[in-house]
């Protein structure tokens, strides 16, 4: 009978201890970096061989600077400033360089950027002369008692925090300007998902912190002072070190009213969710409001999520373990 009960106990414990294991956390990895250059209606039919290179170029371009920003040690906000330039500084997505036409004929750009280590964060809004609209963010969220500056006061902000300020002309691109036409002169529809387009970065660097950062031009022929989910902490940008960072694109109206990024977060550190199960929900919000888009995550452990519900998103992931990814359609 004693011999019996040892059995059992001896059992029991080791069920116990198996159980435990199971639960156990998952791996950490030493770093990792997610980005986004927009999401909407990409087709491969629609796009030529040396196009679809040429994006997966820049993804790669960008994924390299950030993973090497974090190889070395730097910040997950160093690296989702510095990546979020090379993204910007290229005319085939809609932030910075790139960006798109306001009815009006101007560009309008908005970023935000937030440090998930003690829930700083800054952005800007409307502004038409900076020339990296995340690093005024950046700056809004060290250097100010603010955490948004719009318009001109962004800008005089901006230049004097040193940063580079441009003729509103660096912005022209032809693309952008003939599309805009093409929607005045109605030759051309607007569609919900083709006026999109976006940047975005999120990373865990080796510190354990979590940052994300959102850029954008915003809509095509968005009127009368618009302002998207980029530059609003979370609706399209995210972080926090005890659950995870987000970066959003999409439309942005419903982004807003679902709070998509904060919302993602909140599952995880209210229900415990993972990350995966979390994005699955807001995903599904986001549909049953008719809200395309996309976004991509990071969880603390450096595990990601790129989801959207639409055609395609630009986006790649890279970690400390070598691993490098870059997709474009769905
Ligand atoms: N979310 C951006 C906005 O609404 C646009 C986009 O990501 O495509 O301004």
């Amino acid at each position: 009978m004693k011999n019996v009960n040892l059995l059992l106990s001896a059992l029991i414990a080791i069920s116990i201890l198996s159980c435990k294991t199971s639960t156990k956390e998952p791996e950490k990895l030493k770093y990792a970096l997610c980005i986004h250059g927009g999401a909407g209606t990409i087709l491969k039919k629609n796009i030529t061989p040396e196009r679809e290179k040429e994006y997966y170029d820049k993804l790669d371009e960008a994924l390299t600077v950030g993973d090497s920003v974090l190889k070395n040690g730097g910040s997950a906000l160093d690296a989702v400033e510095l990546t979020i330039h090379i993204l910007e500084n290229s005319p085939l997505f809609n932030a910075g360089k790139g960006a798109v036409f306001t009815h009006s004929g101007k560009n309008e750009l908005d970023a935000s950027i937030m440090w998930g280590k003690d829930l700083n964060a800054g952005a800007v809004a409307g502004v038409g002369d900076i020339k990296n609209p995340i690093s005024a963010a950046r700056k809004v969220m060290e250097n100010s008692e603010h955490v948004m500056l719009s318009g001109e006061g962004a800008s005089l902000f901006a230049s004097q925090q040193g940063l580079s300020i441009v003729d509103s002309s660096y912005f022209f691109t032809e693309k952008r300007w003939n599309y805009l036409q093409q929607i005045l002169n109605k030759e051309r529809e607007m569609t919900r998902t083709d006026r999109h387009g976006t940047v975005g970065c999120v990373a865990l660097d080796k510190n354990g912190n979590l940052a994300a950062g959102t850029s954008t031009g915003g809509m095509t022929n968005k009127r009368f002072g618009r302002i998207g989910d980029s530059p609003v902490i979370g609706a399209g940008t995210y972080a926090n070190n005890n659950t995870c960072a987000v970066s959003c694109t999409g439309h942005g109206e419903f982004f807003i009213r679902l709070g998509v990024a904060k919302d993602i977060s909140a599952l995880m550190e209210y229900q415990n969710l993972s990350l995966n199960e979390a994005t699955d929900i807001v995903m599904d919000k986001l549909n049953n409001i008719d809200g395309s888009g996309g976004f991509v995550a990071l969880d603390k452990f450096g595990n990601p999520a790129m989801k959207m519900n639409t055609s395609g998103m630009y986006r790649g992931y890279v970690n400390s373990k070598g691993v490098k990814e870059k997709y474009i359609y769905k």
